[in-house]
């Protein structure tokens, strides 16, 4: 080796380290609301990224195919699986029923490997789908990053990690046919916000008399289409849940203009997401 290819080695070496030392006085800048502000992304159907400050939560926003209601786009789904922007750091991933237009499991053991920082919060009826990814690939178990939630129909869990705290609430799915589907709630507390997520409750007496969610002030609740359609299900809305403002989810493609009108005669301030990664600030 000659002196003159030595010096370069070491001219090399030394502008390594001072573009090291650079870094690291450079702050990371990420691309994060501060705490205190909540930001809504919408995925597609009754998907949503919620963001405030570190804490990013994903609810039913990872599934392959919803037959005939709205789908995250293969993109959509290849970057939230990746941990690609704008899912980059997802903390949280909550799953409120394993049906196909709310999760998928392999997509979401998937998301669980390339996200190492993420948890998942759902249902032991939902991870049952998950435990058959992993009989046929062991590999892909992640059981740190999963909570399941135990409680028996009717009942509260909470769980806390930093600024974000969420308390599940067990419920049937709406509808005769999927009365055994375990639906979770989920109220979320995050950037000084008070957030609800219904998933595909049903609009009984029974899914939310128990759950004083008056008293919890909600900000923001996620109520599907049918719910706010339904005469009994705006009585619930009054009595049994009081939000300051509603988002609607799971609007079929056709209904769309004819019934959001509909449902403005109801309720005038409710927001719609109409374009996928649409972003509301709150
Ligand atoms: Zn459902």
């Amino acid at each position: 080796m000659n002196r003159t290819f030595i010096t370069i080695l070491l001219l090399f070496a030394a502008v390594q380290l001072s573009a090291q030392d650079m870094q690291a006085d450079v702050p990371v800048i990420m691309p994060q609301p501060p705490a205190g502000r909540l930001e809504v992304t919408y995925i597609a159907n009754s998907g949503f990224l919620l963001s405030s400050g570190p804490t990013r939560v994903l609810i039913d926003a990872l599934y392959f195919d919803g037959d005939i209601w709205e789908s995250p786009s293969k993109k959509i789904q290849k970057a939230i699986i990746s941990g690609d922007i704008p899912f980059k750091n997802i903390t949280h991933m909550l799953a409120s029923h394993y049906h196909a237009d709310h999760f998928d499991a392999a997509l979401t053991s998937r998301f669980l490997v390339n996200n190492p920082g993420a948890m998942l919060i759902t249902t032991a009826q939902t991870d049952s789908l998950l435990q058959k990814v992993y009989r046929q690939d062991p590999e892909l178990k992640r059981p740190k990053q999963t909570r399941i939630i135990q409680t028996p129909m009717f009942g509260t869990e909470t769980y806390e990690s930093g600024d974000l705290k969420v308390k599940c609430l067990m419920q049937r799915h709406m509808g005769k046919d999927d009365f055994k589907v375990l639906n979770m709630g989920f109220l979320v507390g995050m950037g000084g916000k008070k957030i609800l997520h219904i998933g595909d409750a049903g609009w009984t007496e029974e899914n939310f008399a128990g759950f004083n969610l008056p008293a919890e002030n909600i900000d923001i609740a996620f109520i599907h289409y049918w719910f706010l359609l339904d005469c009994e299900g705006r009585q619930i809305i009054e009595n049994y849940i009081k939000p300051k403002k509603i988002v609607v989810t799971h609007i079929p493609y056709d209904d769309l203009r004819r019934n959001y009108k509909r449902i403005k005669e109801y309720y005038p301030d409710v927001e719609v997401f109409l374009n996928h990664l649409e972003k509301k600030i709150y």
